[in-house]
């Protein structure tokens, strides 16, 4: 194909035409040679935003995508890969549970995870609240770790789907974000390019997600899904609920404290136990590690109560050069300059928290960066002591800020109370799994859980 036209590229795809995947591969390559523009680059996804693709397309572009850098490869294979994608939420530390507990199990998670985006946190700013946590390691560390422990905690370098880096940024400012067919090889190039065998997802809807209605995340999922099995990557997703921020911890060292005292068996907040359990069960199902999700969820849960979970996360802290010492019940490696806690103005129940606009609060605090240079505060953040459905009498602790001032808390205070509506009864409970998609069909939870996927 030496005399490939990236102006004719762009026109078929303006008149709703379809790529070939040597016609999608020889683009990525132009691009990443500098032979196309950014704004040639720009003008070709403006118009897959309108036209939209196929899923073969979709697939090509991802292959595209990953030949654009290094994959990992394990050899020998040590055990069947797998890891967890988020499509990012507000109190979202799974992960931090997940994947030790999933690795605790035998399967090898070789993570790579991102910084927070917008108002959704980011499990490498809640890692690296742990002293010395070192993030960037370089493929062959992470290969020979997750070889060693079965699990490790990598970034996205330069070495992996530069592509996407590139692409990303162009959509970012562009408005071309929200494209299924975009987003899906954006997510699977990366995921993909961990050498893993299977992957569940988590898409999130409502308030504190990126896809805000229930039939967007549908949608999306059906994309990971069908395009993900394309590639033979055994794949499933759940949808599940973001309106309310998850566990009680928002905010980076608070959030690993939280999860910390989980791997712990101290406390146990019922929807990260449910979410991490579904989550990590549905993974092992995958490949045939559990029977069922139902059964690699009693697997997972047999070995968070004997503890092997945190040791796990203990070894890969270790292996990552954080401070173990960090680890241990009462542990404070950061304390925050100021607190502040709210109390409820009237005696009733916790009707919503809206987890939105408690993800901004947490970036006002300094949880979460406004702009990609700007610092974070690990210590910065909320603990919420009452959660939606829990009664609470008049001035009784609802929810305490940290921050680096009590100024900075002061003038937070007011969007974090807008945030919390409190009624006089709760509100009817709503299921955190709305349900479940895999390459076969689309099931209620309580189905799936019994089912082989
Ligand atoms: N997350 C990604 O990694 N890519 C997208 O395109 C959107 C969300």
């Amino acid at each position: 194909m030496t005399d490939f036209s990236p102006f004719e590229f762009i026109a078929r795809k303006q008149a709703g035409e379809a790529h070939s995947p040597d016609e999608l591969h020889r683009f990525i390559e132009l691009f990443m040679a500098g032979e196309v523009d950014d704004y040639q680059m720009t003008a070709w996804m403006m118009a897959v935003y309108f036209k939209g693709m196929t899923d073969d397309e979709a697939a090509a572009l991802t292959e595209a995508m990953i030949a654009s850098g290094k994959r990992i490869r394990f050899q020998p294979k040590p055990f069947a890969l797998g890891d967890k994608h988020s499509t990012g939420g507000v109190g979202d530390k799974i992960t931090l549970m997940l994947a030790p507990l999933v690795a605790a199990a035998g399967m090898g998670v070789p993570t790579i995870s991102g910084r927070g985006l917008g108002f959704t946190g980011g499990t490498l700013d809640k890692l690296e609240s742990i002293p010395g946590f070192r993030t960037n390691l370089t493929i062959d560390e992470l290969t020979r770790q997750v070889a060693e422990i079965g699990v490790a905690f990598g970034a996205q370098t330069t070495e992996l789907v530069p592509a996407d880096k590139r692409m990303y940024a162009l959509r970012d400012v562009t408005s071309t974000i929200r494209s299924y067919p975009l987003i899906t090889s954006s997510i699977i190039s990366k995921k993909a390019a961990e050498g893993i065998d299977a992957i569940v997802y988590d898409v999130k809807c409502g308030r504190g997600a990126f896809m805000q209605s229930y039939d967007e995340a549908l949608e999306l999922a059906r994309w990971l899904v069908r395009v993900s099995s394309t590639f033979g990557l055994k794949a499933a997703a759940l949808i599940t609920d973001m309106n309310t921020p998850l566990g009680r911890a928002v905010g980076n060292w608070l959030e690993v404290d939280e999860c910390l005292r989980a791997l712990r068996n101290e406390v146990i907040e019922p929807d990260l136990r449910e979410l991490t359990l579904a989550l990590g069960g549905t993974l092992l199902s995958l490949t045939g590690a559990a029977g069922t999700p139902h059964d690699g969820w009693k697997k997972l849960d047999m070995l968070w109560t004997s503890g092997e979970g945190f040791r796990r996360f203990h070894k890969a802290v270790a292996a990552q050069g954080g401070d173990v010492q960090a680890l241990k019940a009462g542990a404070e490696p950061h304390t925050a300059g100021a607190s502040l806690t709210l109390e409820a103005g009237a005696a009733g129940a916790i009707f919503a928290i809206d987890a939105r606009e408690i993800g901004f609060a947490g970036v006002e605090l300094r949880a979460g960066r406004k702009r990609q240079e700007d610092s974070i505060d690990p210590a910065a953040g909320m603990r919420f002591h009452r959660q939606v459905g829990d009664e609470v009498e008049a001035n009784s602790p609802v929810v305490t800020l940290f921050g680096e001032s009590e100024e900075l808390c002061r003038n937070v205070a007011r969007r974090v109370r807008a945030a919390i509506r409190i009624e006089d009864v709760p509100p009817n409970d709503t299921p955190l799994i709305l349900k479940t998609v895999t390459a076969t069909g689309e099931m209620d939870w309580a189905e799936f859980r019994h089912s082989t996927p």
